[in-house]
């Protein structure tokens, strides 16, 4: 049975005095208010990975999440991060794919084909990320472009590795602009994804595959979005930076 997920993306932001306020405020009202069944990860930035990690550790559906990692073990990369230090501090996640990583830091499919192979290869659960521009959208053929970016990042895993892996489908005109997809727009593209992994991996493991939406979402229209057969949790920006606004779309389904 797949998982329900909701996964926060602090992106760039607080300070460290910020995030241990954040953690603390989420991990009490996650244990207290959020249903065992619903896993509750912090996505927040590399320098407080292992801060972040020892709070939410001792609570049984809580994970932490990197934002990135670099497609190579080790080496001369200054300014990077890879998935074997990752996974030697105890981290869980890894987001992979990113829209903003894809659009500021060039990230090709290929190199992130290669980025979901270390990560499994350490220990790490990708959640790839994957959606369309608004103009894709408007010119037509955004199912298909969608699922070729899975197709091209995801489908040369097996099915034991491929099961390891959550997808987050974040249309990239409703990331950071208030603007969310309507629940049948998820549902469209969430079904629509299902059967493209279906005819690769089967129908068994398109069904327990978590697909996330993320883009705007908060918790106004969380449950709206929660309530579509396919939608399995989402992935949070803005509304992951505020502990109340978060832990209610945790327990929006
Ligand atoms: C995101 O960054 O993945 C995201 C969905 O952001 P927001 O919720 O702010 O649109």
């Amino acid at each position: 049975m797949r998982k329900k997920i909701v996964a926060g993306n602090w992106k760039m932001n607080k300070t460290m005095e910020e995030a241990l306020i954040l953690t603390s405020e989420v991990v009490h009202m996650v244990k207290d208010e959020v249903a065992s069944d619903v896993i509750v990860v912090l996505g927040v930035p590399s320098i407080y990975l292992t801060t972040v990690q020892k709070y939410v550790e001792p609570v049984a559906n809580m994970g932490v999440a990197a934002q990135n990692c670099h497609q190579k073990a080790s080496g001369a990369y200054t300014g990077e991060i890879s998935a074997p230090m990752l996974q030697s501090i105890g981290v869980d996640y890894v987001y992979i794919g990113h829209s903003e990583r894809r659009q500021y830091f060039s990230e090709t499919n290929e190199e992130l084909a290669e980025k979901v192979n270390i990560a499994l290869a350490n220990g790490l659960a990708p959640i790839f990320c994957c959606g369309e521009s608004l103009e894709q959208r408007q010119a037509g053929g955004f199912l298909e472009f969608v699922a070729s970016q899975l197709t091209d990042s995801l489908f040369h895993l097996s099915e034991e590795d491929f099961r390891k892996v959550a997808i987050a489908y974040e249309p990239i005109w409703a990331i950071g602009t208030g603007l969310t997809a309507s629940s049948e727009q998820a549902q469209e593209m969430h079904a629509y994804l299902r059967g493209h992994l279906a005819s690769k991996y089967g129908q068994s493991v398109a069904n327990d595959t978590s697909i996330l939406y993320g883009g705007s979402c908060n918790e106004k229209n969380a449950q709206e979005l929660f309530a579509c057969p396919d939608v399995d949790g989402g992935l949070i920006g803005g509304a992951s930076l505020k502990s109340r606004e978060f832990t209610n779309i945790a327990k929006s389904f």
